[in-house]
């Protein structure tokens, strides 16, 4: 009962879902996949629908809300989302089976305790109805998610400082959003500090708060078309390196990809 488990089951604009728990159950963050694969995926490592006590919404842009209505309203699982989140869930119509009787709300700067696991909501800056991050902490390990943000403010910074295993988004590659398709006017939207963080961003940042505490590096949310698993991870990297953090030696960096589940990993304490 001592290690904390973690999978991503999938990230990025197609939609993002993480489970977080422990032997006797957890939690999910997100729910923007579709019921069938959340449910084939928590299947396949063995978590019974039953063993999820809530969904943590980060905010409500539909890659990230997509099952949450279904998720409480079949199997009655609580869903805790800001008051703001909970409006925009309401108000989106591509959600459409609502939450209901399931909804709970949570705000940033707010902890709570739930089946063992200690969750902190924290705020970050993107242009949906609101944004927060999760930070997870169970049997002395920390786990910080913090996805779909245009910048990392001082919240972010403190909780991913704290963390053990950070997941941080590495949405793009600043070349390759110059020179791909996207119109400029979306090219700025998500340079913006309320859009996404680049690989560079991340890097950067990650360079520049390394700890020794911190084990894993989770790369969330890339970009199809302006990013690859390959960039995002050697502009990491490089950025470690040249701080004379190794990869391999003193924390590892993993890709997560877009549309299938990463590994199941059980953090021994
Ligand atoms: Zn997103
Ligand atoms: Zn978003």
């Amino acid at each position: 009962m001592d290690s904390l488990h973690f999978q991503c089951f999938g990230t990025g604009s197609s939609g993002n879902s993480y489970y977080v728990g422990h032997a006797g159950g957890g939690i999910l963050v997100d729910a923007g996949l579709s019921m069938r694969h959340i449910r084939r995926s928590l299947k396949a490592i063995g978590v019974s629908m039953a063993s999820i006590q809530a969904v943590f919404v980060t905010h409500d842009h539909t890659d990230h809300i997509k099952s949450v209505g279904a998720l409480s309203t079949s199997f009655g699982i609580p869903v805790y989302a800001t008051p703001k989140v909970h409006a925009g869930i309401e108000s989106n119509y591509r959600v459409t089976q609502k939450i209901g009787a399931g909804k709970r709300f949570i705000q940033a700067g707010d902890s709570l305790e739930l089946g063992g696991l200690h969750i902190t909501a924290f705020p970050v800056s993107h242009d949906a109805s609101e944004c927060v991050g999760y930070s997870i902490a169970y049997a002395g390990k920390r786990l910080t998610i913090a996805t779909d943000l245009g910048y990392v403010n001082h919240e972010a910074a403190q909780l991913l400082g704290q963390a053990d295993y950070i997941v941080i988004e590495a949405n793009y590659d600043e070349e390759m959003l110059r020179r791909g398709p996207y119109p400029l006017r979306l090219q700025e939207r998500i340079r913006s500090n309320s859009g996404h963080l680049s690989n560079r961003q991340a890097a950067c940042f990650l360079a520049e708060n390394y700890n020794k505490r911190l084990k894993s590096i989770f790369l969330c949310h890339l970009s199809r078309e302006n990013n690859t698993p390959a960039q995002a991870y050697s502009t990491v990297k490089e950025e470690l390196e040249a701080r004379q953090i190794i990869v391999g030696r003193d924390v590892e960096v993993i890709p997560l990809e877009r549309l299938s589940p990463s590994k199941f990993y059980i953090f021994a304490s």
